[in-house]
C-alpha cells in the first residue's frame, strides 16, 4: 500500500513561486481533488507528480520510493503513474481497442493475454460494442471513457487526472463524475484529480485539497469543507454563501453597523477584524415580524429575486448596506422595494477569524 507524500514542495518559474512548501499525504486508494482558482498551481503539483519537472525544494515519496527530490528525480515512465490530460489525446488512426491495449503492447504483453485485458476493461466502462471503432466515431464522453481505460488498463498505482471533464457538455460531465467514481471504487489505485470546478470536487472526492497561490488553504472531506470553511478564501471559493464583514465583539459575536450577530460554531478573535460566512438556504425571509427574543434578526429590502423552479434566488440590502443572497421558497414572491425580516440562524453562523 503506497501512500503518496509531499514535502515542502515547492516550484519556482524564475522569480515566482508557483507550488510554496506543500506538505501533503495521500493515503493509497484515495481519491483526492486538488481545487482552486485558475493560476494557483494545481496542474504544476501535477505535473512535479508525474515527473515531467523537478520540484525547486522538497520531495514527493510514493510508499518508501523518493520519486522527486533535488537529488533526483525519477523519470515519469518509471513513476507507475498515468496522466489523464483535459484533451483525451487518443490516436484518432487506431481503434478504440488499440488504442486502449497500446500501454500493454509497449509491456510486450501477449496478444490473447492483451485482447482479454481490453475487453474486461472496455466491459467495465460499457463501452465492449466499441471495440472496433475510430475514436472520431464516438462522442465526447465515450472518448474520454476511452482515455481512462487506456490509462487503467497498465495497472497504475497512482492515477493523476487533470481536468479530465472540462470538454464535456454539462449532462455529460455530470455523468462521467459518477462513471470516474464508479471506476475508482472498483480498481481502488490512488487519484489525484485536478479541478477548478467545485460541484466536481464535492460529487467525486474522499478528501477536497483546497489550495490559494501556491498554498493548501484547507484539507477535508466534502461535507467539512462546506460546512465548516476555515477561512473567508474557502467559504467563497465553494460558493453559496454570504459573507458579512464586522468587527468581533468576542469569540461568538460580530458586530456590524447597527446589529450584533451571534455565530453558532467558528472562532472570532475579539477585538479584531472578521466575518461571519452562511449559507443561501441557511439564511430565511419572514414577512411578520419574529417572535420577541429571536436571535440574528434584523429588517432588510429586497432588492431583486429570480424564479429557478425549485427555489427563488432574493438579494437583499441590510441597513447597514450589507448585501445578501437568500434562498427561498418558490411560492414565495415579494416585489423588489419590500421590506421583511431576515433571520440568521446562529447554528448556521460561522464565525471566520481571519
Ligand atoms: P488552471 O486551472 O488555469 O490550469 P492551475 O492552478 O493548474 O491553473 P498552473 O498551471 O499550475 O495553475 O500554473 C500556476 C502558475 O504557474 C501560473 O501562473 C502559470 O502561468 C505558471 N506557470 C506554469 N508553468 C509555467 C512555466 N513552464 N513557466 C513559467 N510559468 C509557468
Amino acid at each position: 500500500m503506497a501512500a503518496v507524500e509531499l514535502r515542502g514542495l515547492t516550484k519556482r518559474f524564475g522569480d515566482v513561486t508557483v507550488v510554496d512548501r506543500i506538505d501533503l499525504t495521500i493515503a493509497h486508494g484515495l481519491l483526492v481533488c486538488l481545487l482552486g482558482p485558475s493560476g494557483c498551481g494545481k496542474t504544476t503539483i501535477l505535473r512535479l507528480l508525474a515527473g515531467f519537472i523537478e520540484p525547486s525544494a522538497g520531495e514527493i515519496r510514493v510508499g518508501d520510493r523518493v520519486v522527486s527530490s533535488l537529488a533526483r528525480t525519477l523519470p515519469p515512465e518509471q513513476r507507475k503513474m498515468s496522466m489523464i490530460f483535459q484533451s483525451y489525446a487518443l490516436w484518432p488512426h487506431m481503434t478504440v481497442g488499440e488504442n486502449v491495449g497500446y500501454g500493454l503492447m509497449l509491456r510486450k504483453l501477449g496478444h490473447d493475454d492483451t485482447r482479454r485485458k481490453v475487453e474486461a476493461i472496455l466491459h467495465a466502462i460499457r463501452l465492449d460494442a466499441h471495440i472496433n471503432r475510430y475514436p472520431g466515431e464516438l462522442s465526447g464522453g465515450q472518448q474520454q471513457r476511452v482515455a481512462l481505460a487506456r490509462a487503467l488498463i497498465v495497472e497504475p498505482e497512482t492515477l493523476l487526472l487533470d481536468e479530465p471533464l472540462s470538454n464535456l457538455d454539462a449532462n455529460l460531465r455530470e455523468e462521467m463524475r459518477f462513471e470516474l467514481r464508479r471506476l475508482h471504487d472498483a480498481y481502488r489505485y490512488t487519484t489525484i484529480y485536478v479541478t477548478h470546478d467545485q460541484a466536481e470536487a464535492m460529487t467525486t472526492a474522499d478528501r477536497i485539497v483546497v489550495m490559494n497561490a501556491g498554498r493548501i488553504e484547507q484539507i477535508g472531506t466534502p461535507e467539512e469543507i462546506y460546512e465548516r470553511p476555515g477561512s473567508e478564501f474557502v467559504a467563497r471559493f465553494i460558493g453559496g454563501t454570504n459573507i458579512i464583514k464586522g468587527k468581533a465583539l468576542d469569540r461568538a459575536h460580530l458586530a456590524i453597523s447597527g446589529l450584533t450577530l451571534r455565530c453558532g460554531s467558528g472562532a472570532l478573535v475579539p477585538g479584531s477584524d472578521a466575518a461571519l460566512s452562511i449559507r443561501l438556504h441557511d439564511a430565511r425571509l419572514m414577512t411578520a415580524a419574529p417572535p420577541a427574543g429571536t436571535e440574528n434578526v434584523a429588517p432588510a429590502t429586497i432588492l431583486r429575486h429570480t424564479f429557478l423552479g425549485a427555489s427563488r434566488d432574493y438579494l437583499v440590502a441590510l441597513g447597514s448596506g450589507d448585501q445578501l443572497r437568500v434562498s427561498a421558497p418558490p411560492n414565495l414572491s415579494l416585489p423588489p422595494g419590500a421590506t421583511v425580516w431576515l433571520h440568521l440562524p446562529p447554528e448556521r453562523c460561522l464565525g471566520l477569524g481571519d
